[in-house]
């Protein structure tokens, strides 16, 4: 197999948010040989990565400063495809394949956005909230641009104030969980004196924003490009004039990798024991894989993971509360923003469910199953391999994905070909290479 490097750790993480820095550095405390692989130019994961020094939150400074200080070997830019076998996890990159051994493995894969479809989705500008918060850290200039913030969780608040701050113009919020719901979410954020920091910012950075709940996007509409969202607002529906809508409703955990790994889930999430143990002997989990919790959550667990790794039970298990804790926010994040039945009324018949195999509605309304959907529509097969159609179909049918196969990501081919044997120099015959 021609890989171009290998490496072998101790403890391997996979995933540089801040559950996986937290379990490098930790880990690395120990003197343990630590190595961290994400598929990203640096470390921070989805809430960190991107931010200038001056927008740093503190916990994102020091947690880097330790990163930084740790002798862990990082691979940026790399993304962890396949598991070979026992042992052996096989990265990515540009232009590079990698090899990584490992005895003990953390996995902080996080989350991404859930998406549901509607009239007008797939139109050009209409975004996830957290996808255009990180195309504008790269660079994508939104001054002066009207965006309608729309879903639910609270990332869209988080998105809107730092939109906001970029110089975007946000029109309106729409949160689809109701005021009775959001206002017993609120009391219960008492319990937690940093987030009523947060959200007292928040609240401070949104002033004059119109923040609506009960209120969803029903239909975007545009020709090229998004030029309006009808919204429905307390049953109610009114057209809003936009460049961008950013959109997304609430979390769903990666969590390919674990499964073909084989840890077992639960529920959509990896199942971990006191110490953050999977099921399978020597992989730890840590972060949104084991529930959406936030930042807080995904560092305590991320510890926990690292110190467990090294075999410093004792240390780990003084964390034991801080995680009970920030547990406790996760089953509010859950209740609170737990989608609505009536939002699976939104797509209609022809409303494209899989965006990478351009399948409708009405195409998979005849199926019981997502395996039976997946095989007769080709729903879920295309480049995204069913990230953002298998979240939506199960909210939409109650289907569950069935089991993960290699590789969890899109791969090249002479990567593939050099885990078949004869496949690889079959390949460069022909595509008449000397690799
Ligand atoms: C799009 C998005 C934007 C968000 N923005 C905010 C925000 O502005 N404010 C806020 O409070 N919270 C935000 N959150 C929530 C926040 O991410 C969590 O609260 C928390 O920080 C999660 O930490 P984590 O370490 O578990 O995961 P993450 O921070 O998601 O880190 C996981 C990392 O693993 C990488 N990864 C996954 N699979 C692989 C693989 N196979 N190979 C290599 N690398 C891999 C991912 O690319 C990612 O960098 C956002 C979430 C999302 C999905």
């Amino acid at each position: 197999m021609g890989k171009d490097s290998h490496h072998a750790f101790e403890v391997l993480v996979v995933g540089g948010g801040p559950a996986g820095i937290a379990a490098s550095v930790r880990a690395a405390d120990y003197g343990a040989r630590v190595g961290l692989v994400d598929d990203n130019a640096t470390s921070g994961g989805q809430i960190w990565r991107g931010a200038s020094e001056g927008q740093h939150s503190q916990d994102a400074t020091r947690w880097s400063g330790l990163l930084r200080a740790a002798d862990v070997t990082k691979f940026y830019g790399k993304r962890v495809f396949h598991q070979p076998e026992e042992g052996v996890l096989l990265a990515e990159g540009n232009d590079e394949l990698c090899e990584l051994r490992y005895r003990h493995l953390v996995l902080a894969t996080g989350a991404r956005e859930r998406f549901l479809p509607f009239p007008g989705w797939t139109l050009p500008n209409v975004m996830g909230a957290g996808g255009l918060q990180a195309m504008v850290k790269s660079g994508l200039p939104i001054r002066g641009k009207r965006v309608v913030v729309a879903g639910t969780g609270p990332l869209l608040l988080a998105v809107a104030a730092y939109l906001r701050r970029q110089g975007a113009e946000i029109p309106t919020i729409c949160e689809q969980a109701s005021w009775s719901t959001l206002a017993r979410f609120g009391a219960g954020l008492l319990a937690y004196p940093g987030k009523i920091v947060q959200a007292r910012q928040l609240k401070k950075e949104l002033a004059g924003i119109l923040f609506a709940a009960n209120s969803w996007p029903v239909a975007a509409h545009g020709g090229q490009r998004l030029e309006s969202v009808t919204i429905s607002r307390s049953g109610r529906t009114e057209a809003v004039p936009c460049d961008y809508l950013a959109c997304g409703f609430h979390l769903v955990p990666n969590v390919e990798l674990p499964s073909l790994l084989g840890c077992e889930m639960k529920g959509g999430y990896v199942q971990v024991d006191d110490f953050q143990r999977t099921s399978v002997k020597g992989i730890l989990c840590a972060g949104e894989p084991t529930g959406i919790g936030g930042v807080e959550l995904a560092l305590v667990e991320g510890q926990i993971a690292g110190l467990a790794a090294v075999g410093e039970t004792e240390q780990a298990r003084k964390l034991f509360r801080e995680r009970q804790k920030a547990r406790r926010f996760t089953n509010m994040l859950d209740r609170t923003f737990r989608l609505r039945a009536g939002l699976k009324n939104l797509p209609a018949t022809e409303t494209i469910v899989c965006r990478c195999e351009d399948v409708p509605l009405s195409r998979l309304r005849t199926h019981a199953s997502w395996r039976s959907a997946k095989l007769h529509t080709r729903c879920g097969m295309g480049p995204c391999q069913g990230r953002v159609c298998g979240p939506a179909t199960q909210f939409l049918f109650g289907w569950n994905p069935d089991s993960v196969r290699p590789p969890v990501f899109p791969a090249r081919v002479e990567n593939l070909a050099g885990l078949i044997p004869g496949a690889e120099a079959e390949h460069r015959a022909i595509s008449g290479g000397s690799q």
